[in-house]
């Protein structure tokens, strides 16, 4: 298999510890390195600004898909490959998933948690058959992780569902994964 766009779903808050900020660049960075597009949300704030910029410096293509309603709260990218202004928050998540070979969900809030369910969701119900990887940095993502296992032990999920997605830890395990697909 082989792949040429990473859509990356992250947090838009810039209040966080440096420590993801510094990943999210490595990642940015990593994907353009591997003439890898990046597909995002099209923000130029958090995590999503850090990326794109990153993956920009290293002139990468980096695609912004943004809904129009919420340009006033959320600062678009004015320096991006692509941007498009989308009707809704749900033309957003398909235009994503649409564009994107993997899906890399890194650090985040309400609203990457939203679109981490979603493309899960999307995946178990055979709407796709993309990559999924959880970038569980310092064990953010753990507390998540460990409630998806309750669900398969409490019998609400089958335990197939655990392997819809990866899990990786650090910049080093991500690419060593995503460059096992351009082999
Ligand atoms: P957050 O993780 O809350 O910082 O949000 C990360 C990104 O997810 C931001 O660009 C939000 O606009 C976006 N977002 C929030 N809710 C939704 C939603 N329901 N559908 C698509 N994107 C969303």
């Amino acid at each position: 298999m082989t792949i040429s766009t990473v859509c990356v779903y992250c947090g838009a808050s810039d209040k966080i510890a440096k420590k993801y900020k510094t990943t999210a660049k490595k990642v940015g960075a990593g994907l353009a390195k591997r003439n890898l597009g990046v597909v995002y949300g099209g923000s130029s704030v958090g995590l999503m600004g850090i990326v794109a910029d990153a993956a920009l410096e290293e002139n990468g293509h980096v695609i912004g898909i943004i809904p129009s309603h919420i340009l006033s709260t959320e600062v678009r990218h004015n320096g991006l490959s692509e941007l498009h202004i989308v009707q809704s928050m749900h033309e957003r998540k398909k235009m994503m998933e649409t564009l994107s070979d993997v899906f890399v969900i890194l650090p985040g809030g309400l609203g990457t948690l939203d679109e981490a369910f979603e493309i899960l969701t999307w995946k178990k119900l055979k709407l796709h058959d993309k990559t999924i990887i959880f970038f569980n940095q310092d064990d953010y993502w753990t507390p998540l992780l460990k409630l998806i296992d309750k669900t398969v032990s409490e019998g609400f999920a089958s335990a197939d569902d655990e392997n819809m997605f990866n899990v990786v830890t650090d910049t080093k395990s991500l690419f060593t994964l995503i460059d096992s697909y351009n082999i």
